[in-house]
């Protein structure tokens, strides 16, 4: 290179500044454009910080002898293309935050700080690992089934695909043919959930289905797992990859598909520094990329419905579960004026023990952790609340203490009130804890398996309760909606919700849709085998309109559409 020309790197550095930064290049570095896309090592206002180099230019318009000199190149290889890079702009711009925070942001921890080089992170064996070949046979696809994977099969660009299919219709086994298609012409796939804890399942139907390595990439790794699936996908030696949100960062080596399941769920939404929905980003992705995207759901969004109406996505739907499964129906079971146990009505109590005595197993779903979910004093009805956020403070009787599920703190157990200091403080309504404790005292023969996140507080025990529950060890399953997403239960025949009410009257916007699809997801777990299910609804509103609705066959889709007329 000419020594007496200049070069300057544009360097996104994570600062809450919303700009790249101009860095002198010395001629020893030998830059060149390929440097586009590697991390840097420089002084950002006397502090030694990683930065990722978004452009090289010949000029600046800052004053030349100003600006600082680039330290070191740190990677050999770009770990962001341009592509990546202007993904990662758009996202910025529009979520608006700061260009150096969403670039290096899309680094996993390890490389935001450590100067590893690449081949310190990923073990040498992991760049052979090349087999394209299946593992197990694949199913063969009911006519639904088949034509929704024409359809996707057909087009290699920009599309967004809704595949609508009820519970258990088989979109797992259409993504996963559609998976093979796209990794025989040797492209990466990746593969987006709401939570960790859909993981586990559908790693092991991969795992059992592919040859080929899987990147597992969300949050509750370690720090060295998270960035070797990164790095896995970027180079190219893993061609799956199965993560949460942030994974639709990752830059990937060749990728051809996306697949988000669960559409519909919340957890796609960040709430916190950069707030985005990776729903959106996949989308937009895809179509920086020019690569299909599918999004499945049994209940879709309303927004990805609307989307469907002004045709911008296109409608697949599955109507019937596939094999011999059928969808369940849903009872409502008024309990107005009922005495309830532990807030299990009679006729629910009733229905438990005809399943059970059948040897088949009880899904009962509470939305609430902890013991009780109020602590009121009966004599002036103050209600402890907590301190920092005002929210009431859930009572967690098994160990004696308050807690705020809002903010996590806990208090000591509060014995006099705080409003009339006498001591007739007891607490009001049902959380797990308490109904865990009433199901081994009614069913003192069976076993009772509490699923919530006091008790599965990583995916290692949430992997062992499946197991446990696929192996029959358990006959009463009982949890909040850590169960009501994506599991598959073979041996659940009758599935409870013990109280939902709660959402017909939230003044929070989303909330009715929200309830719609937690009730049509969590009576969706109901006889996905041969075994026809029953679902009971307790609810103090049997007139709702809204349940009413999803009560019907397909209700989902005659509430989705009675919501979008609206
Ligand atoms: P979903 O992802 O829609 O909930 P799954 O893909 O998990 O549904 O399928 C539900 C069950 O039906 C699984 O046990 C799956 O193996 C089975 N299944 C899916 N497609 C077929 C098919 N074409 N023939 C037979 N069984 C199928
Ligand atoms: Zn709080
Ligand atoms: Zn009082």
């Amino acid at each position: 290179m000419d020594s007496t020309k200049i070069v300057i790197f544009k360097v996104a550095v994570p600062v809450q500044l919303n700009q790249v930064f101009d860095y002198i290049v010395p001629t020893e570095l030998n830059s060149t454009a390929a440097d586009i896309g590697k991390r840097v090592l420089i002084d950002f206002h006397n502090q030694a910080k990683i930065g990722i180099v978004t452009a090289v230019s010949d000029n600046s318009d800052w004053n030349l002898k100003k600006l600082k000199p680039i330290l070191k190149i740190l990677d050999p290889q770009a770990l962001f293309n341009e592509l990546d890079l202007k993904f990662l702009h758009w996202l910025s711009e529009y979520y608006h935050y700061p260009v150096g925070e969403v670039i290096c942001g899309a680094l996993p921890a390890a490389l935001k700080k450590n100067v590893l080089t690449l081949g310190e992170i990923l073990p040498p064996e992991a760049a052979i690992m090349h087999v394209d070949s299946l593992k197990q046979a694949v199913l063969k696809l009911n006519p639904e089934q088949q034509q929704a994977f024409n359809i996707c099969n057909s087009e290699s660009k920009f599309q967004v695909f809704l595949l609508n299919g009820v519970t258990g219709s088989g979109k797992t086994e259409v993504y996963m043919q559609l998976m093979q298609t796209v990794l025989a012409r040797q492209l990466q796939v990746m593969v987006l959930v709401p939570e960790i804890n859909l993981t586990p399942q559908l790693e092991a139907r991969f795992k059992a289905r592919f040859a080929t390595e899987i990147a597992i990439y969300h949050s509750k790794l370690s720090s060295k797992v998270r960035v070797q699936a990164w790095l896995k996908i970027q180079t190219g030696t893993a061609k799956i990859l199965l993560g949460t949100r942030s994974a639709v960062f990752t830059p990937c080596k060749n990728l051809g598909l996306i697949i988000l399941d669960e559409e519909h769920d919340n957890s796609f939404v960040q709430a916190s520094k950069l707030r985005f929905s990776a729903r959106d980003a996949a989308i937009m992705r895809a179509k920086l990329f020019q690569i299909p995207i599918i999004l499945g759901s049994a209940t879709p969004s309303l927004a990805s419905l609307a989307n469907v109406e002004r045709q911008r996505y296109q409608l697949l739907t599955l109507t019937k579960r596939a094999g011999q499964a059928q969808v369940p129906q849903i009872i409502l079971t008024d309990i107005r004026k009922q005495r309830l146990q532990a807030g299990l009505s009679a006729s629910l109590l009733q229905a438990m023990r005809a399943t059970l005595a059948k040897q088949e197993q009880v899904l009962l779903f509470l939305n609430r952790r902890g013991f009780a979910p109020v602590l009121i004093c009966h004599d002036c009805a103050w209600v402890a609340e907590c301190i920092h956020c005002d929210a009431r403070l859930v009572v967690h009787e098994t160990q004696k203490y308050l807690q705020c599920h809002h903010c996590g703190q806990q208090f000591a157990w509060i014995y006099t009130c705080l409003g009339c200091h006498k001591s007739n403080v007891s607490t009001l309504g049902v959380g797990t804890q308490q109904l865990e404790s009433k199901l081994k005292q009614l069913f003192p023969q069976q076993n009772v398996l509490r699923l919530d996140a006091d008790n599965i507080k990583s995916a290692r025990a949430l992997k062992q309760a499946i197991a446990k529950i696929n192996q029959a060890e358990v006959d009463i399953i009982l949890g909040t909606q850590l169960l009501a997403k994506g599991h598959h239960f073979a041996g659940v025949t009758l599935v409870g919700l013990l109280d939902v009410d709660g959402g017909l009257f939230s003044a929070d916007f989303n909330a009715e849709e929200n309830l719609a699809q937690l009730i049509t997801q969590v009576a969706g777990r109901a006889g996905r085998e041969n075994k026809l299910g029953k679902v009971i609804l307790q609810t103090r509103q049997p007139q709702h309109p809204v349940l009413l609705d999803l009560i019907r066959p397909n209700g989902y889709q005659i509430y989705a559409q009675q919501a979008l007329l609206a």
